[in-house]
């Protein structure tokens, strides 16, 4: 069956979810959730996004409160921490305490060179052995990249996993790659999912590494599609969805043939409280159905102007679909 747009409003719940740290500048997450057959969706497109770039996180909303799951490859899903721009020594101590067992951290950079290798610094302090990587968000210039990247491996040596969009653009990919004189492996995150067709793109001599966001790309399957389309090793995370999001980003993790790295899924850690309770154990969460606390939908709900607001925007975003 499918959803109709007047079912989906007639369910929505649009929620203000209190961080507890910064991050992406962000105190207070709001976002939707919908009910469709196979339960909840997710639409959390950050309120700045426009219409046009939201629907692909309808489309998987739609999908993930509509179609039934195809059967599951593995259950238990490694994660990373993640680390925001914080250089606040006792802040980066706490939040890695919310990530038990992990063998990696994904660390925000991009706010001066001099700040991120004290950021690096403090969390290998805590977590010696662990692999880094880095999450540029395409702030630097090639050339800053190619310096900065040579003075963070100089730190960190291979443990430095790979450095996510150091650079913005696709040709300023290319260009990295080819300056490049230590071998530390490029992801591309934003190449992809702000791409107007992420399928038209040739990421060949860009990237190594593809992250795949489940409410950005689309869904589960154009996720898949994407990655088998451009055969590119692929790192699942998060779009600092509330627990129906990320139960989604962990179903598309149990279902991609290969899963060489660890997820950045456990970004519902960054929250005072989440929907539901997603444990992070050893290093690892487990892909299921986590059931929704309503209560928690309540204590947390936004009404009146805010919800009129994400109805109308649901609205819009909605009569953008092309017709199946
Ligand atoms: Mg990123």
């Amino acid at each position: 069956m499918s959803l109709t747009l007047e079912e989906a409003l007639a369910s929505l719940r649009v929620l203000a979810l209190p961080m507890r740290t910064t991050f992406r500048s962000l105190d207070i997450r709001e976002t939707a959730l919908f009910k469709g057959e196979n339960g909840w969706g997710e639409f959390a497109p950050f309120v700045e996004y426009s219409d046009q770039e939201s629907l692909q996180w309808l489309e998987s909303a739609i999908e993930a409160a509509d179609k039934a799951l195809s059967p599951a490859l593995r259950e238990s899903i490694p994660i990373n921490a993640t680390v925001p721009a914080s250089n606040d020594e006792a802040e980066i101590e706490q939040i890695l305490s919310w990530y038990p067992g992990v063998d990696t951290a994904k660390i925000k950079v991009g706010t001066g060179i001099k700040e991120d290798l004290a950021r690096i610094a403090a969390v290998r302090k805590h977590l010696p052995k662990a692999k880094i990587r880095i999450d540029v968000n395409g702030s630097w210039s090639v050339k800053e990249a190619l310096s900065n990247i040579i003075a963070i491996y100089e730190v960190t040596g291979d443990l430095l996993e790979y450095v996510e969009q150091p650079v913005a653009s696709l040709d300023e990919l290319k260009q990295l790659k080819e300056g490049m004189s230590v071998d530390v492996k490029i992801a591309g995150d934003e190449v992809l999912r702000k791409a107007k067709d992420p399928f038209a793109i040739s990421l060949d001599g860009a990237i190594d590494i593809l992250m795949l966001k489940v409410s950005p790309l689309g869904g589960i399957k154009r996720a898949m599609d994407l990655a088998s389309h451009h055969k590119l090793p692929v790192v699942i995370s998060s779009a600092l969805e509330s627990a129906i999001g990320i139960s989604y980003g962990l179903a598309l993790a149990a279902r991609v043939p290969n899963l060489d790295y660890a997820c950045g899924l456990g970004t519902s850690a960054l929250f005072n409280q989440d929907v539901s309770d997603i444990p992070i154990v050893n290093g690892a969460i487990k892909a299921t159905n986590y059931p929704i606390d309503l209560d928690r939908v309540e204590r947390y709900e936004l009404k009146g102007e805010r919800l009129e607001w994400w109805r109308n925007r649901i609205s819009r975003v909605w009569n953008l679909r092309r017709p199946a």
